[in-house]
């Protein structure tokens, strides 16, 4: 199956209120383009120097989002474009953000990365580290970024059950954080191997890649 297919498959298996990010880490700037074609526009990349590079050789209308781990030294080469960054798991990195989207007279909107997953491999903060982070007197007076929802990654498992606690869990974190900040509205969860599952326990936007553009060849 080609891009295009892959693509417009999984478009038809997701309900219309769910986003598509098409993770296009690795893969060529042709991949990319076959997807624009078949009407993509978002695209999450986890290398900030690929982002760029991709940015500044394709159409200026696609949404890029910065999916991966990031480190603080990075922010400022994506600052002028990046349209969200779902990793955030520090107070100290969503201010490095907001200081420099402020150069750029931008509000960058953001994402917490909640650790859900019973590997602790992942990133993430747990439920406590985010109550600090929102109570902060430092998170209440940045003005260039704008926390806008969370996201999170369940254990890499065939275990279903397992990965639909841990998607509930956060879903329930979700709906808490909505009680206490206004503008919170998307809730980042499920790849290509636990979509469906997400979906159903109340994903608003989906992040996908082999499924649509093959397996990644790391070599
Ligand atoms: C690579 C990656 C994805 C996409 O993974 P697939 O299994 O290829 O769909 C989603 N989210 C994050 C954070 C990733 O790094």
């Amino acid at each position: 199956m080609s891009v295009k297919d892959n693509l417009l498959q999984i478009k038809s298996d997701i309900p219309t209120n769910v986003t598509l990010v098409a993770v296009s880490k690795t893969k060529p700037k042709e991949a990319l383009l076959e997807a624009y074609k078949a009407g993509q526009r978002v695209f999450g990349e986890n290398k900030v120097q690929e982002m760029v590079e991709k940015w500044e050789a394709l159409p200026k209308d696609i949404e890029w989002h910065m999916i991966g781990h990031l480190q603080r030294n990075k922010v400022k080469y994506m600052a002028e474009f990046v349209s969200l960054i779902h990793g955030v798991d520090s107070l100290k990195l969503l201010m490095e953000i907001d200081k420099q989207a402020q150069k750029h007279g931008r509000v960058i909107s953001c994402l917490l990365q909640m650790h859900i997953a019973e590997e602790d491999t992942k990133f993430g903060l747990d439920e406590q580290e985010l109550n600090e982070l929102i109570a902060s007197d430092e998170f209440q007076t940045m003005e260039n970024i704008k926390v806008v929802g969370l996201m999170g990654m369940a254990t890499f498992t065939s275990d279903e059950g397992q990965i639909r606690k841990e998607f509930a869990h956060l879903k329930s974190i979700f709906e808490k954080l909505k009680q206490r900040l206004s503008g919170i509205s998307i809730l980042s969860m499920g790849m290509s191997g636990d979509y469906q599952i997400a979906i159903e326990e109340g994903s608003t936007m989906v992040r996908i890649g082999s499924s649509i553009f093959g397996s990644r060849n790391y070599s």
